[in-house]
């Protein structure tokens, strides 16, 4: 955190403060953002946080979230928020391309522009940057961050439960990805005022019908195992998109399910969007699904959760992720040793 004195000092002046986060905006996006602009509210900021699409149904329950800016529902306005902001947050992302067009407006700004984030390789663009691979969330380094400006003061559990969230969410209910230190700062925002039991009904007890309905047709119908690479993927067409009226969330953790079997190492959920396809990747252990998506799917991430993205039809595809799989389907260890 060598850049937190230049952060401290930019805020201690009246700011008018613009949150981002990523396309797509999962559970840390949105619990971080929340978190960060409760806080900068709480000292005399003002705050908007934009996003540059909507975010999952079982996240609008956080204060503040029915007033976020969604680009692609409102370009005009999320466009002059952007231009009249002294400062520019950038929250769980790393690169500008994750934020779709608004990445040309940051990049033009004159704003100070501040990245907080836990994603490998961030990319040059901001004057202060906290960045922590390391970090099982972007919302505990929220948490650091007010903790280390000494203003404890201002978590009150409503900016608690966001951060919470973000770490929920991040580490799939703490079964992933998680340290000592993530457990103790967890335990802390449960005493922060934090009801357990209240996030995990809203955040995961909240499936609509279709979606449950939605997960079993892809475990029935559009489930393919690859035995000899330890691998598995699901794919969803767009006609199985019209089928279910899928929107963003419904997919939400499809990918995980893969890799409750036994056999498999490497999962990946393959979607067509209307021309583009996304790729949502998860990987146990030492397999890195970062460099899979970083080197052949335009993507990146972490370790063992990746996603990307490219224009093709949904079986070219396909082809090309059994066709690279082999290259990344052992630890990284023994890749190394072989090549
Ligand atoms: P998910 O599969 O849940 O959408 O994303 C898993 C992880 O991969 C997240 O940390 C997310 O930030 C990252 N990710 C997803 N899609 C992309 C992408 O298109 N580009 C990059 N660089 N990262 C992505
Ligand atoms: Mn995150």
């Amino acid at each position: 955190m060598e850049d937190l004195p230049g952060i401290k000092s930019l805020f201690s002046l009246p700011q008018n403060v613009v949150i981002l986060s990523h396309r797509n905006p999962d559970g840390d996006a949105v619990g971080s953002s929340i978190a960060l602009q409760l806080y900068l509210i709480r000292k005399g900021h003002k705050v908007h946080v934009i996003f540059p699409s909507e975010y999952p149904v079982n996240f609008t329950w956080m204060p503040l979230a029915d007033e976020i800016v969604i680009y692609d529902l409102m370009p005009g306005r999320a466009k002059e928020l952007i231009q009249v902001a002294s400062v520019i947050c950038c929250l769980d992302f790393n690169s500008l391309d994750r934020i779709d067009k608004m990445g040309d407006l940051v990049r033009e700004s004159p704003a100070r522009k501040i990245m907080i984030d836990h994603h490998i390789d961030p990319e040059p663009f901001c004057d202060f940057v906290i960045s922590a691979p390391e970090a099982s969330a972007t919302g505990e380094l929220i948490y650091d961050m007010i903790l280390a400006l000494d203003d404890q003061k201002y978590i009150y559990p409503d900016l608690a439960e966001c951060v919470y969230t973000g770490i929920l969410t991040d580490t799939g209910n703490f079964s992933y990805n998680i340290s000592p230190a993530i457990m103790r700062k967890s335990a802390h925002l449960l005493e922060l005022g934090v009801d357990n039991n209240k996030i995990q009904e809203l955040v995961y007890n909240n499936l609509p019908e279709k979606q449950l309905r939605l997960l079993g047709y892809c475990l029935y119908h559009r489930m393919e195992l690859l035995p000899e690479y330890q691998a598995g993927l699901i794919f969803l067409s767009k006609e199985d998109y019209s089928k279910f009226s899928i929107v963003r969330g419904d997919t939400e953790g499809i990918v995980n399910y893969l890799l409750m079997l036994k056999s498999v190492n490497i999962a990946a959920l393959i979607t067509d969007q209307n021309g583009i396809i996304k790729f949502s990747f998860r990987s146990k252990g030492d397999i890195s699904v970062q460099a899979l998506a970083r080197e052949n799917f335009n993507g990146g991430g972490h370790k063992n959760a990746s996603g990307g993205y490219q224009h093709t039809s949904l079986k070219e595809a396909i082809e090309k992720f059994k066709q690279v799989l082999p290259k990344y389907a052992q630890p990284v260890s023994s890749f190394n040793i072989l090549n």
